[in-house]
């Protein structure tokens, strides 16, 4: 069997969500306190494949969104081969400040493949970014746009796998 690693990483402001969707692709939990992410969280998820004779270890980086802790971010891109851009559809300003992660990711990594999550898909109710404006924002960044949750782990395989 082949075995890839595959790094990514998860970007997006703070509290949209980003080490809840690590900890509930990697370990099926998920848990409504808030801790904040100092610097990074790390999780391995290894995807066996033996149908094509695959085995992939997916490393999933989880950065600290903060501004103020962008100083220590730039080591944590290198050799990313796919950037999770996460917003939660309940905030606005994270959805605006994707593009933000993008420009940082570009100029950390160049260009990589991208893949949008509108986040807190759970939150019908208090949902402020219709689908068509995550659809929109993903086709401008050429990536696809998946609707999570990671409190209930919707769409996570889906993305994933994708
Ligand atoms: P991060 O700062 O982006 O890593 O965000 P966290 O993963 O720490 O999550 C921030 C808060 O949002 C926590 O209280 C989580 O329980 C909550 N949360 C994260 N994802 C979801 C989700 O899909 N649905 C709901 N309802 N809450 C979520």
């Amino acid at each position: 069997m082949k075995e890839y690693v595959f790094k990514v990483v998860v970007l997006g402001d703070g509290n949209v969500g980003k080490t809840s969707l690590v900890l509930q692709y990697t370990e099926k939990k998920f848990s409504s306190s808030y801790v904040m992410t100092i610097g990074s969280n790390f999780a391995v998820k290894i995807l066996s494949l033996p149908e094509r004779g695959l085995k992939i270890k997916f490393q999933l980086w989880d950065l600290a969104g903060q501004p103020h802790f962008q100083f220590i971010r730039p080591p944590f891109y290198r050799g990313a081969l796919l950037a999770i851009l996460v917003f939660d559809i309940t905030n606005r300003k994270s959805y605006d400040n994707i593009q933000l992660w993008v420009r940082e990711t570009k100029n950390n990594v160049g260009d990589i493949p991208m893949i949008l999550a509108g986040n807190k898909n759970d939150l019908i109710d208090q949902r402020v970014i219709p689908k068509s404006e995550g659809e929109a924002l993903a086709a401008e960044l050429n990536s696809r746009y998946f609707e999570t949750s990671a409190k209930t782990g919707e769409n996570l395989d889906e993305m994933m796998m994708h």
